[in-house]
């Protein structure tokens, strides 16, 4: 009896690790979104690397971890997409699972970084500061992060109010949104937006939407959420982990 109930549940748990691990497998997606706007996301270690093609220029947000410059490299070219043709690099936030191949990517192949203001400290800081977990496994996270070191960036440009990127002869936008950091910018094309971890999906169904791993105050993340399914443009929003989320299931679950 206890056997049976023993090998029950050791099928039960292959099924879960397996179900967990395929979720959060790295990967290679690319969307045509429609004519001059496509994406393509690349996901190394749960963290996402989003490349827009728009206006004939490739704009790259996020970057991921530190150390997995050549994992990123590798879906790149299996995309089709050369580094050296990589016009800019936003940077949603300072942490470091956004900012780690950055200062590489900058270097390397002369992209210029965008990144906000708010955040520069933590450009030039280099190591991961603790994060306000928003529940235990957060928690367990935030342990895993804090004291993990990143290459120290310096922005091309440093944004601190909303930034048409019209300017960059790109048809977009940039809105900061302090909360998640005093830095957070949100990247806008057509009615797509990418929220970095204003939001996230959750770790297995990932297009239902999840309060992210690190709030310090939830009622300003909820508020900020609220902002953003306000501009009813943005029907998709695209975050830093998992996901992407419609705006409709996003206003379902944030009532
Ligand atoms: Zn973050």
């Amino acid at each position: 009896m206890i056997r049976n109930a023993l090998i029950v549940l050791s099928f039960i748990f292959s099924i879960i690790i397996s179900t967990v691990l395929y979720a959060t497998r790295d990967s290679l997606v690319s969307e045509h979104i429609r004519d001059n706007l496509d994406i393509t996301t690349i996901t190394v270690n749960n963290a996402k690397i989003y490349l827009v093609e728009r206006n004939g220029k490739t704009i790259m947000i996020d970057s991921g971890n530190p150390g997995d410059e050549e994992k990123i490299e590798a879906y790149m070219a299996e995309a089709g997409l050369e580094p050296s043709a990589i016009d800019y690099l936003i940077i949603t936030h300072g942490h470091l699972d956004h900012i780690g191949t950055a200062a590489y990517f900058q270097s390397r192949y002369d992209i210029k970084v965008i990144g906000g203001q708010g955040d520069a400290l933590m450009f030039s800081e280099g190591i991961q500061q603790p994060l306000c977990a928003t529940s235990l496994m957060a928690s367990a996270i935030d342990m895993s992060l804090q004291g993990k070191t990143y290459p120290l960036l310096k922005a091309d440009i440093l944004v601190e109010g909303p930034y048409d990127l019209g300017q960059l002869g790109i048809k977009g936008k940039i809105t900061p949104m302090p909360g998640h950091t005093l830095g957070t910018l949100l990247v806008s094309f057509d009615d797509i937006i990418f929220v970095g971890d204003l939001i996230r999906g959750e770790l297995v169904r990932q297009s239902t939407p999840n309060r992210h791993f690190f709030m310090c105050d939830l009622a300003d993340n909820d508020r900020d959420i609220a902002t953003v399914l306000g501009m009813t443009q943005f029907t998709r929003w695209y975050p830093g982990h998992f996901g992407s989320l419609l705006a409709k299931d996003v206003a379902r679950y944030w009532p």
